[in-house]
């Protein structure tokens, strides 16, 4: 099977199989990602390519593989007959399989449209994670996501209403001190109103070759301490009041804050609460992250 540029899926996704349809991220212009910063420049395979490429994985694995993921940044955005081919050839090669998942942003969400979305979901696709980062406009703003709340919100109902699962990822600390607050409120209503299956938490680590590296040493952005961090991720989830499962699945994060909305959110915010009685030298150091 052939890769090509940076290979990231996400954790939850470490024992599919891995087959590249998209290389590079369309968008690329993310502030606090570094992924393809350096290419290669976004492109979408060819059918025929990654149909080799399946076929190579079933002469390895066998036809049992029950779950795959297709690689690179936003495999949404290439073309959705192309997609849905990829899809029906991967259920139709491996009968057992239970879960295709991409990762995709709300602009390519919205571009495509919930008939589009319909079409990838009777092909089989299944999961679409996709970074909503924060539901703040000013902060996906500065961090050019490429996406307003609005359309972050629209892109996720769209995801669901095409009924695929919808994981939303969300960057603790990322509107730095000023606007930690707004960030954590406004974060808490834009996953009330998608009210996604999944909110995956990672924390803020300023990356090389990043932008926001770049104004971390300049001083124009201010980092949240641990325990400032803690106190988000406790307004975030007492804002919460749909329903919902919170992983925190990732090596940025403090603590381990994974539970079923609204069940578990007093368990949560005593975690949160015992966490924040922890001195702060008792947590991760700061580190620029390099991968
Ligand atoms: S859309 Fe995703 S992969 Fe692309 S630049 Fe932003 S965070 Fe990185």
């Amino acid at each position: 099977m052939r890769y090509e540029g940076p290979i990231y899926r996400p954790p939850s996704e470490s024992d599919s199989l891995l087959i590249q349809a998209t290389i590079g991220c369309p968008h690329n212009k993310c502030t606090f990602c570094m992924v393809y910063k350096r290419g290669p420049k976004y492109r979408a395979r060819s059918v025929d390519e990654v149909k080799q490429d399946i076929d190579e994985a079933k002469r390895i694995y066998g036809k049992g593989i029950r779950s795959v993921f297709l690689p690179a940044g936003n495999t949404i955005a290439m073309p959705t007959d192309d997609l849905a081919r990829i899809c029906e050839y991967l259920r139709l090669t491996f009968p057992a399989l239970e879960r295709i998942t991409i990762y995709g942003s709300a602009q390519y969400i919205c571009k495509k449209g919930l008939k589009d979305m319909r079409k990838l979901r009777e092909a089989g696709l299944s999961r679409i994670h996709v970074g909503l980062e924060s539901g703040h406009d000013l902060v996906l703003k500065k961090v050019k996501k490429g996406a307003t709340r609005s359309q972050q919100i629209e892109a996720g109902l769209i995801v669901k209403e095409a009924g695929i699962e919808l994981s939303e990822y969300v960057i603790l600390g990322l509107a730095g001190r000023d606007l930690s607050k707004e960030h954590a409120i406004a974060t808490a209503s834009a996953i009330d109103e998608i009210a996604p299956h999944f909110v995956r938490i990672r924390t803020f680590v300023p990356k090389i070759n990043t932008l926001m590296l770049h104004e971390l040493k300049k001083g124009r952005f201010k980092m949240l301490s641990p325990h400032e961090v803690l106190e988000e991720a406790k307004l975030l989830i007492e804002n919460v009041q749909t329903r919902t499962t919170v992983f925190s699945d990732h090596y940025t994060n403090y603590i381990n804050l994974e539970g079923e909305l609204p069940e578990d959110k007093n368990r949560l915010l005593k975690m949160i609460d015992v966490a924040l009685r922890w001195d702060e030298s008792s947590f991760r150091p700061f580190f620029i992250g390099t991968e």
